[in-house]
């Protein structure tokens, strides 16, 4: 406890100090009474020493100034005085003293007193601090009651302010949004004010008028009305009005005006004055021009189904008529159309009629499926009768009911009766039919047995025709062999006058003599084609085997060929043709050549003096194109003529016509085939004749141009007589006809080549795999082993397929062709063998660089006039003798030595070692005796 002490007094305060130390006191000290007082006012002492001697009058002042509340608890004031102040003793007490010490101060009595004092203090203190607990206690509970109170209020008020906030927030998104959909939608949007002024638009509204938004603001809102619309105010002044929407024409910066569709909310305040508009505005200009468009369709509808010669019309749910074309109304004989508008069928029907349509109509509406196509009798008001057909079609809502029916009908009156007067025909002629059918099954008897007799006779007829049909393959066949054989002598008449015609030691006339014998085979080469051909026409198998070649050149050749004839028969034959020198065509040449050949050999046949002639010109017509061209090949001689009435005869096969003396010179069929062949080339054989005037056939020909400087088969004239490089070609000729073997042999000695021979397929594949010939020239219809076989062995065995098979036969069917490509043949040449044929596949295959006769090096020049395959006298002379003694291995040594004399002596060389190598000692003798006889 604090015990404050107001004195100057050093003794005193010595005194008291120690004795309130014991007592547990913590004693403060002051000087001041003024300060004291302060300090009393504000801190508690529940024990205070007051010295009168410090305080004097003030003593008083003092005790009441502390004893005055709200201090408390109350403090326990002793006072000290001296015995001189006893008068002041009952004063003091009065105003608050507790009671009082005598100056001096006796220890013993300080003790004593201070102990009473302490007991009274300490019980008092604790008093007052019980008291100021309970006050305090009471205090604290008030106040925690308040405070919950508070706290809860400030709790509620609180949360309220909470929702209160976040309430006001999502109003904010709200606004935010709205505005941001505002300024975003393509709708307009404009608020005005009380003034009609503008405060706010949207961009759309702006940019829809041609504005922008900073224009408008403040803006009156008539800025948007065309001055030829005044709108009405009216309306915002109008309590009763919320909003109003109307569609109208609104002008934009430019002037322009354009129709929209307006909606304005008036915003009004208690006393329904307006204080501000919202307009929403949107441009229709594009709707507008679908109504328009949609108006128009409906209008042309209307036009349509009221041009519909059927009848249509649309009803409601309750039968009335909505709409319907002009021929209805003319079929109901109703009037004008409005009338019909809104009526039902009891208006416009007889009772029952219109009963039974109803009837019909309201099935449709209850189930909504059509009528399709329903025939009904209708009768009008007027007793018309017609029968329709008619279609009744259910339109439904988006509800799924059916609001109309579109009917549409046709007048099958016509139909009807047709079908009556032929139910009627019907009707009679089934009667008549019964009659018939008991007639016909008479007659079917008849008929029956008829037929068991056809059959018969159709029996035997189709053995007749089989036999026919065999005969006429036993013929083609016949023909085919006989082409065959006929075809092979002629091959070795024609090779050998190749190979002779060339002979240098003939004399002029044995020369001419060849070339008789040349052309003479080939004629008759001609002839046995014709009657291959013949036989291919009849048979049906005649083809076309189409190529390039130089127009002009080819008729060249045959006014050559034809002129020989003619001037054995001193008359004059002429080649007229007005073509461009370079005309190239895509034909048959070969098929071309023969009807040429045939009209101008009858021509020159027919004709004993005055002249033949072939003239060849281009005909234009107009229709052209500029690929093709049409060529007229014309005929004319001055002969014998041909009588009027036998002109269709000529045609005919083996028929001859006039002097007895001509048919011996022909077999009567070049005619029919000329004719034919015209015919497959797109041409017709025409011919005019006057007995003894003379005779002209032509034909045109529509054929495709060929570029002119195409690459032409091109026949060089000079004589081939052997071929670059030092490598020796082997050749094996395959023929059962020895003289066929000779003359290829030959003709290939002469050049250079090295030649092996089989007579058959079976020695043809012992030779091919003895010395593998490059070459192999192979005649397909052979005794033992044919070629077709041989083929096949030589490509099966073949590794690698090098060897080139040069098909050879006389039969130039395309069947025999295929099959000898199939058998593994690389080409096919057709018997007799044209030497410029061989050295072209052989040149391709082997690549051959062919040396002709006058490219000779100016070295062999002094060796020129000695023929080609002579060797020097003196090595013939020796060789002939090895020859004549059988030493086949002395000769091929000798004629390897003579390797190295020269090239120009190759040929001969090479043919010694041929034969020499096959043991052909009488060849070898007859060649160097050949050679010998040239020398000298
Ligand atoms: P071929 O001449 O072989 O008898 P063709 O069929 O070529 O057979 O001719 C049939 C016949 O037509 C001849 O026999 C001849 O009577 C007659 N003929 C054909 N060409 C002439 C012609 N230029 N002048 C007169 N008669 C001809």
């Amino acid at each position: 406890m604090n015990v404050r002490i107001v004195t100057k007094d050093q003794d005193v305060s010595a005194r008291l100090e120690p004795a309130l130390t014991v007592l547990g006191y913590t004693v403060s000290f002051c000087e001041n009474p003024t300060a004291a007082l302060d300090q009393c006012r504000h801190d508690e002492y529940p024990f205070l020493i007051l010295d009168h001697d410090l305080v004097g009058e003030n003593l008083l002042t003092l005790c009441r100034s502390l004893r005055t509340p709200p201090r408390k608890p109350q403090s326990y004031l002793l006072i000290l005085l001296t015995s001189h102040h006893a008068d002041l003793l009952q004063d003091a007490l009065k105003a608050g003293a507790n009671d009082y010490l005598l100056k001096p101060l006796q220890p013993k009595e300080l003790e004593r007193r201070f102990q009473v004092i302490h007991q009274y203090v300490t019980r008092t203190f604790q008093q007052d601090c019980e008291q100021m607990n309970v006050i305090l206690e009471e205090k604290t509970r008030q106040l925690t009651q308040h405070l919950e109170a508070r706290t809860a209020e400030l709790q509620t008020s609180n949360q309220s302010l909470l929702r209160e906030i976040e309430e006001r927030r999502q109003v904010e998104d709200a606004l935010k949004k709205l505005e941001k959909a505002i300024e975003t939608m393509q709708l307009g949007v404009t608020i005005t004010g009380p003034d009609r002024k503008i405060v706010y638009t949207n961009p759309a509204d702006a940019q829809m008028h041609g504005y922008t938004v900073e224009e408008l603001l403040g803006k009156d809102v008539t800025i948007f009305a065309p001055p030829f619309l005044k709108r009405p105010l009216i309306l915002e002044q109008n309590e009763e009005v919320k909003g109003w929407v109307r569609e109208t024409f609104n002008m934009r910066k430019d002037g322009s005006i354009f129709p929209v569709q307006l909606m304005t909310e008036f915003v009004k305040d208690s006393q329904g004055k307006t204080t501000a508009t919202v307009t929403t505005c949107e441009d229709i200009t594009e709707r507008k021009e679908v109504e328009k468009s949609l108006m128009e369709a409906h209008n042309l509808l209307l036009t349509l189904i009221d041009n519909i010669p059927d009848y249509i019309y649309v009803k409601d749910a309750k039968g009335r008529f909505l709409i319907h074309n002009t021929a209805y109304t003319q079929f109901l004989e109703a009037g004008h159309h409005e009338e019909l508008f809104g009526k039902t069928d009891f208006d416009v029907f007889p009772k029952d009629i219109a009963a039974r349509y109803h009837a019909d109509e309201q099935r449709i509406i209850e189930t909504g499926h059509p009528v399709i196509n329903k025939e009904e009798l209708v009768v009008n008001k007027k007793g018309h009768k017609q029968w329709l057909l008619t279609t009744k079609i259910p339109l439904q809502n988006e509800q799924g009911h059916v609001t109309r029916i579109v009917c549409i009908s046709h007048d099958i009156t016509e139909r009807k009766r047709s079908e009556e007067h032929l139910r009627k025909s019907h009707d009679e002629l089934e009667v008549r039919v019964k009659q018939r059918t008991a007639e016909l099954s008479r007659t079917n008897r008849m008929l029956q047995q008829e037929i068991v007799e056809r059959r018969r006779v159709q029996e035997e007829f189709q053995k007749a025709r089989d036999v026919a049909e065999s005969a006429s393959r036993a013929k083609s066949e016949f023909l085919a062999n006989m082409s065959h054989e006929l075809r092979t002598p002629l091959n070795a008449i024609l090779g050998y006058a190749d190979i002779f015609k060339e002979a240098e030691n003939l004399s002029e006339r044995q020369r001419e003599g060849m070339h008789i014998i040349k052309t003479s085979g080939e004629h008759l080469l001609t002839l046995i084609n014709d009657i291959l051909d013949l036989a291919k026409i009849e048979a049906g198998r005649m083809e076309l085997h189409e190529s390039e070649f130089v127009l002009p050149q080819f008729l060249l050749c045959i006014g050559q060929m034809i002129s020989i004839r003619a001037e054995q028969k001193e008359i004059d034959f002429v080649l007229d043709d007005h073509l461009a020198p370079d005309l190239c065509i895509v034909a048959d040449e070969k098929r071309l050549r023969q009807v040429l050949l045939n009209l101008l050999g009858n021509a020159v046949k027919f004709t004993e003096q005055g002249m033949v002639s072939l003239r060849v010109f281009e005909v234009t017509e107009g229709d052209e194109s500029h690929d093709r061209t049409r060529i007229r090949f014309k005929i004319e001689d001055t002969g014998i003529g041909i009588a009027e009435n036998k002109l269709d005869e000529i045609f005919v096969p083996f028929q001859q016509v006039g002097k007895q003396s001509y048919a011996i010179e022909g077999t009567g069929l070049g005619l029919s085939i000329s004719q034919k062949i015209v015919a497959l080339m797109g041409g017709e054989l025409q011919v005019e004749s006057q007995l003894g005037e003379g005779s002209i056939f032509r034909f045109d020909l529509t054929v495709p141009l060929s570029e002119p400087d195409a690459p032409q088969q091109f026949i060089d004239p000079r004589k081939v007589i052997g071929y670059e490089g030092e490598e020796r070609h082997q050749v094996l000729i395959v023929d059962d006809k020895q003289e066929h073997r000779k003359m290829l042999t030959n003709m290939l000695l002469n050049i250079g080549f090295e030649v092996l021979e089989a007579k058959n397929g079976q020695e043809c594949l012992e030779q091919f795999f003895a010395f593998r010939p490059k070459i192999i020239l192979l005649d397909m219809y052979m005794p033992v082993m044919d070629g077709f076989e041989a083929a096949r062995h030589i490509r099966r065995s073949e590794d690698i397929h090098d060897t080139t098979i040069i098909a050879v036969s006389a039969n130039g069917f395309e069947e025999i062709k295929r099959k000898s490509f199939e058998a593994g043949c690389n080409e096919f040449l057709i018997k007799p063998l044209q030497l410029h044929d061989l050295l072209d596949v052989l040149s391709i295959y082997l690549q051959l660089e062919w040396v002709y006769e006058e490219e000779k090096h100016p070295e062999q020049e002094e060796t020129e006039a000695k023929p080609l395959n002579a060797l020097p006298p003196g090595e013939i002379a020796e060789l002939l003798t090895l020859a004549r003694r059988g030493n086949i291995k002395k000769i091929l040594a000798k004629l390897h030595d003579l390797e190295s004399l020269g090239k120009q002596y190759r040929p001969l060389i090479t043919s010694l070692q041929t034969l020499a190598k096959h043991f052909q000692i009488d060849d070898i003798l007859e060649l160097l005796e050949q050679a010998e006889e040239h020398n000298e």
